[in-house]
């Protein structure tokens, strides 16, 4: 074994971030190791970019394996250019270190590579510095002029779509606080867990909604929080039908109140939410047959502002907050 005690800066950065020229599909024309990368964007298209910081502490356990902690630095970037219906080019990465340890510097780059490897996604630079355990990512996507997917464009009449099962990562979190009574089976811990430590991002879904989907935004703070900023940007309301969402079968034996929580306001999901017009339903079953993922039709936008929540013909009142940083969780 290396004694990466004694290497340096540079010794860290090429033993672990750089990969042989010819290993990937090299879309950079310069890559790692100049004072800039530089990329060339096909004939037509327009660069996506995307930035996403993760501090330990604050993102995630001192304890969390390395290899997924490489693996969801770069998946949550990913799943920004998955909103945009961007397809995935290269990435920078900042990493500050509190120490050089090879054990957790190769499961580390071995996470992050084998995502970016998956996505043909190339590590085009980045900066080491020494801190706080710090992961910065900077991701580069490319989609055609004009055909990005933003928050802005949900229409009156739009349904409204959710990818997947949201809530596990929350269901993980819960475990981990040891708030759950009765608390996972083994099983079950190791599945939520790994959705909380190991998202997939909804990269091939993106792209597959360009030019079907009038809006969408990945969920990282709670379905609720972030159908609120598509509603917001797109100044419209909407009406939810919570007997619609879709249930994890990890949480379909828990408390009514817990299933919502997790799923409403659970945060760190990572599917997408997405508006079409009705006329596009079909294309949606199609698509869900095409990637094995399910796709759930939960409501609909309407003119009037604010989110209404309905059980049946029932109005339930709003009592989730999704997360901010500086606010906290309610
Ligand atoms: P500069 O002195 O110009 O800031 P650095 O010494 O920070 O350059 O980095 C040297 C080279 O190594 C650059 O090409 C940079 O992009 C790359 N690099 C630095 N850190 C990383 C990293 N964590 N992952 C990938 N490439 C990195
Ligand atoms: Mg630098």
């Amino acid at each position: 074994m290396i004694d990466t005690m004694s290497l340096g800066e540079f010794d860290l950065i090429e033993q672990y971030f750089w990969r042989p020229v010819g290993a990937g599909p090299h879309r950079a024309v310069v890559g790692n190791g100049d004072d800039c990368a530089v990329i060339a964007p096909a004939p037509g298209m327009q660069l996506a970019i995307s930035t996403d910081t993760m501090v330990e502490g604050r993102h995630f356990l001192s304890t969390v394996d390395p290899a997924r902690l490489g693996h969801k630095a770069l998946a949550v970037n990913l799943s920004d250019l998955a909103a945009c219906g961007a397809k995935p080019l290269a990435f920078t990465l900042a990493l500050t270190l509190p120490r050089v340890e090879a054990s957790w510097l190769s499961a580390f780059s071995k996470g992050l590579l084998a995502l970016a490897d998956e996505h043909d996604c190339e590590l085009i630079g980045g900066d080491t510095t020494a801190g706080p355990l710090t992961i910065g990512i900077t991701v580069l996507g490319e989609v055609p002029s004009g055909g990005a997917l933003l928050r802005s464009g949900a229409q009156v009449g739009d349904d409204i779509w959710i990818s997947g099962t949201p809530g596990e990562a929350r269901l993980a979190l819960e475990a981990f606080r040891g708030t759950l009574h009765p608390g996972l089976d083994a099983r079950t811990f190791e599945a939520v867990r790994a959705a909380m430590e190991c998202p997939t991002p909804r990269v091939a879904l993106g792209q597959g909604l360009r030019g079907v989907a009038t809006s969408a935004i990945d969920v990282s703070d709670g379905l609720l929080g972030d159908l609120g900023h598509v509603l917001r940007r797109s100044r419209v309301g909407a009406s939810l039908a919570l007997d619609a969402l879709p249930v994890s079968p990890y949480l379909q034996d828990r408390a009514r109140d817990l299933q919502l929580d997790c799923i409403l306001a659970g945060g760190d999901d990572y599917e997408l939410i997405f508006t079409s017009p009705a006329s596009q339903r079909e294309t949606m079953h199609q698509l869900e047959q095409q990637l094995g993922l399910m796709l759930t039709r939960v409501g609909r936008i309407e003119a009037e502002p604010g989110l209404r929540l309905w059980q049946g013909e029932q109005a339930v009142p709003n009592r989730w907050v999704s997360f901010d940083h500086f606010k906290g969780a309610a």
